[in-house]
């Protein structure tokens, strides 16, 4: 066992909801913010392994500290024998007593996260929140939503993307994560000012599918893809595409259905509905009765979409037909 794990071993009886995860990989309560206050359980402290030194990150307050620095600032007294355990094995000194303080979190075990508040935690008051709550998203999902006071400024932090900063601007942004809740890019949608960019999509990982919901869903369950992230906050196992078409067939899920907004006269989207079904997958196709576009005006207008959803999926022939119906002029 190495120096620093003999060290997390010593000190994790002290350490709550200490777990070990994996070799190298330690899971516990972050005694820099305490975790959440409201689940006791929630552990989101970890010790993982880089370049072969332990190091701390919080997926919570976002903190993120060499093995020496936590032992240094959480366990003062711990913190001298590791020294001098490090020392008598001739790992201190020049280049090795004060392991380097910038990390790489951009590892595949760690990625990124969104460093905002999220909509959940905004004051009553704030307009983002009075924003989501006039179109009626459900409570319960405004955590996977977040407030950016200075839209431009802070996407140059992750990624060179505004030239200028000047009229900067708030916006809600909207996380697109990997399966494993990695951060691969965002969407950040206006909501307090006229724009042309109701949403701005960057992409920081170039190849990743711009997906908004992946972490989230159950791949055991249908899945439905919807056309708008806020959308896809009102249905149970939903995913949205932000922006260009998905090929589902690469994420191995079991079942899946296609849900298009109710634009019978968009042939964009007729054509997408077409392509669907010649494919073999399933698709929502919207009963004549509902006149409202998406889902989220349907929700407002008192419909029950869940029911509408499933008594309205179709696939092969009769997917044909019911589209060529809901298309007639
Ligand atoms: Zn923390």
């Amino acid at each position: 066992m190495s120096i620093d794990n003999q060290f997390v071993h010593n000190i994790s009886a002290q350490l709550d909801q200490f777990k070990k995860k994996n070799k190298g990989v330690y899971n516990f309560r972050c005694p820099y913010c305490g975790d959440s206050q409201k689940y006791k359980n929630k552990a989101r402290g970890y010790f993982f392994t880089s370049k072969n030194d332990l190091v701390y990150k919080c997926h919570n307050c976002g903190i993120g500290r060499s093995f020496s620095a936590f032992l240094k600032e959480k366990f003062p007294l711990v913190y001298d024998q590791y020294v001098m355990e490090k020392y008598k094995a001739g790992l201190t000194g020049k280049h090795r007593s004060v392991p380097k303080p910038e990390f790489h979190f951009d590892k595949p075990t760690f990625k990124k996260r969104v460093n905002l508040q999220r909509l959940s935690d905004l004051n009553n008051s704030h307009l983002a929140l009075a924003y989501v709550m006039g179109r009626g998203l459900p409570l319960d999902k405004l955590d996977q939503l977040y407030y950016c006071p200075n839209f431009k400024q802070w996407t140059n932090t992750h990624k060179q993307t505004f030239k200028s900063t000047k009229h900067d601007e708030e916006r809600i942004i909207i996380p697109l994560n990997d399966k494993d809740g990695n951060l691969m890019g965002f969407q950040g949608r206006a909501f307090n000012h006229p724009t042309e960019m109701r949403y701005i999509t960057i992409m920081l990982e170039k190849d990743a599918p711009k997906i908004f919901g992946l972490d989230k869903v159950n791949t055991n369950d249908p899945i439905y893809i919807v056309e708008g992230p806020f959308d896809s906050l009102f249905l149970d196992n939903s995913v949205a595409m932000a922006g260009s078409d998905l090929d589902p067939r690469s994420f191995g899920w079991s079942d899946y259905i296609w849900v298009y907004d109710n634009e019978p006269r968009n042939r964009e989207i007729v054509n997408r509905i077409n392509k669907t079904i010649s494919r073999g997958d399933q698709v929502i196709i919207w009963p004549k009765h509902v006149q409202q576009k998406d889902i989220n005006d349907m929700v407002l207008s008192g419909h029950n979409v869940k029911n509408l959803l499933e008594s309205n999926t179709y696939h092969k022939l009769e997917a044909t037909l019911k589209l060529k119906d809901w298309n007639k002029v």
